[in-house]
C-alpha cells in the first residue's frame, strides 16, 4: 500500500491526473456514498467503510469543484435522453438508503460548496423507522465482537438466499448473536444507523440542491424476488416518496446493485411504472450517448484517501471500485 501511495504521489507531481482527466472528460462519473460520520470507528463498527468521515467528504467536494463540474442526476439523465453530450468532466453525487447523517453532516457541506446530490430512499427505513436488513446484520456482529471475515462470509450467504428465507435467516442470526438493532431505542443506537425523517427530506428538497430517488421499500435484492413482489415493492417505495415530497419520483437505484442483482425482467417492470433512469453499483464511468438505464457508479468509502480519490476520479486507477 505504501509503494502504491508513493507511486500515486509521483504521478500527481508529474501532473498525470490532469492529463487523464482531459482524456476522460467526455465521460460522466456517478459517485455513490452511503452515510457520513464525525467519529473514529473501531472494531466491526463501520468495518465495511460505508460511512465516510465528513472532513474527508468536504475535502473530496473541494477537489471535485476544482477539477470537475458537479451536476444533478436529473440533468445527466436529461442529456442522455435528449442525445446531447453532458457537460465536460461531469460528476453526479448520490447517497443510498436515507441515513440521518446525510442531513446532519452532509447537507451543510453540500450547501457550503453549492453542489447538488440525489438521495435514494429505502422507504421502510425512512417511513417506518425500521433498519435495513444489512445494517441489522452489521450491528449484531459488531455488538457480539465477531470477526470481519465472519461478517463478510455470512452477508455473502444471506445475499444469495431466496427472499422468502432471508427474513427468517436474519432473525435467527440476531437470536444466535444476542443483539437486535432497534431504531426506536433512539440514543442507545450508534449514530451511523440513524435514519432521516420526512421533515429532513422536505427541507433538503426545498433547498433545490437535493433530489430524492427510489430504492425499493424493503431493500431486498430484486433478482431474488418474484416479479409480482418486484412490482409491488418498487411501486410502494415510489408512491411513498411521491406522497411525502409532492413531486414525481423518476430515478431508481437497485439495492446491492451489482451484476446479478437485477435482470431484464426487473428492468422491464421498473420502466413500466414510470422511472426514467436506473442506477447500479457496477463500477465504471458513463460514456456520452449511453442509456440512462443501468448507469454505473463508483463506490466511495472511508478507506479511500484524497490521493486515491484523485486516481479514481481522474481515470488513472479505477480497478478497485
Ligand atoms: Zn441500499
Amino acid at each position: 500500500m505504501r509503494i502504491k501511495r508513493i507511486f500515486c504521489q509521483t504521478l500527481q507531481s508529474l501532473r498525470v491526473p490532469e492529463l487523464s482527466r482531459r482524456l476522460h472528460q467526455r465521460e460522466s462519473i456517478i459517485l455513490m456514498f452511503h452515510g457520513l460520520t464525525d467519529l473514529q470507528h473501531y472494531g466491526l463498527d463501520n468495518c465495511q467503510h460505508k460511512h465516510l468521515h465528513v472532513k474527508r467528504f468536504d475535502a473530496f467536494l473541494n477537489h471535485l469543484k476544482k477539477h470537475f463540474k458537479v451536476i444533478a442526476l436529473e440533468d445527466l439523465v436529461r442529456c442522455l435522453n435528449a442525445g446531447v453530450p453532458p457537460p465536460p468532466s461531469s460528476v453526479v453525487l448520490t447517497f443510498d438508503d436515507g441515513f440521518l447523517s446525510n442531513y446532519v453532516l452532509g447537507f451543510p457541506v453540500l450547501k457550503k460548496h453549492g453542489v447538488p446530490a440525489t438521495i435514494f430512499l429505502a422507504t421502510e427505513f425512512v417511513d417506518e423507522n425500521k433498519p435495513l436488513w444489512v445494517d441489522r446484520v452489521d450491528y449484531a456482529f459488531s455488538r457480539a465482537c465477531r470477526t470481519k471475515h465472519e461478517l463478510i462470509r455470512v452477508k455473502k450467504r444471506l445475499k444469495a438466499l431466496p427472499i422468502e428465507d432471508l427474513t427468517v435467516a436474519v432473525e435467527d442470526l440476531e437470536r444466535q448473536l444476542g443483539f437486535k438493532l432497534d431504531l426506536s431505542n433512539g440514543t442507545s443506537v450508534p449514530a451511523i444507523y440513524h435514519v432521516m425523517d420526512w421533515s429532513h427530506v422536505r427541507e433538503m428538497q426545498e433547498s433545490g440542491l437535493v433530489s430524492f430517488g427510489a430504492h425499493t421499500h424493503l431493500h431486498w435484492i430484486l433478482s431474488r424476488c418474484p416479479p409480482d413482489l418486484v412490482l409491488s415493492d418498487v411501486a410502494k417505495g415510489k408512491g411513498i416518496i411521491e406522497r411525502e415530497t409532492g413531486r414525481p419520483c423518476t430515478t431508481f437505484c437497485y439495492p446491492n446493485g451489482g451484476v446479478g442483482d437485477f435482470s431484464d425482467e426487473t428492468e422491464r417492470i421498473i420502466r413500466g411504472i414510470g422511472f426514467e433512469s436506473t442506477i447500479t453499483t457496477v463500477g465504471g464511468a458513463n460514456a456520452p450517448g449511453c442509456s440512462p438505464f443501468l448507469l454505473k457508479r463508483f463506490g466511495i468509502t472511508s478507506d479511500l484517501d484524497l490521493v486515491r480519490f484523485d486516481m479514481l476520479t481522474s481515470g488513472i486507477d479505477r480497478s478497485q471500485r
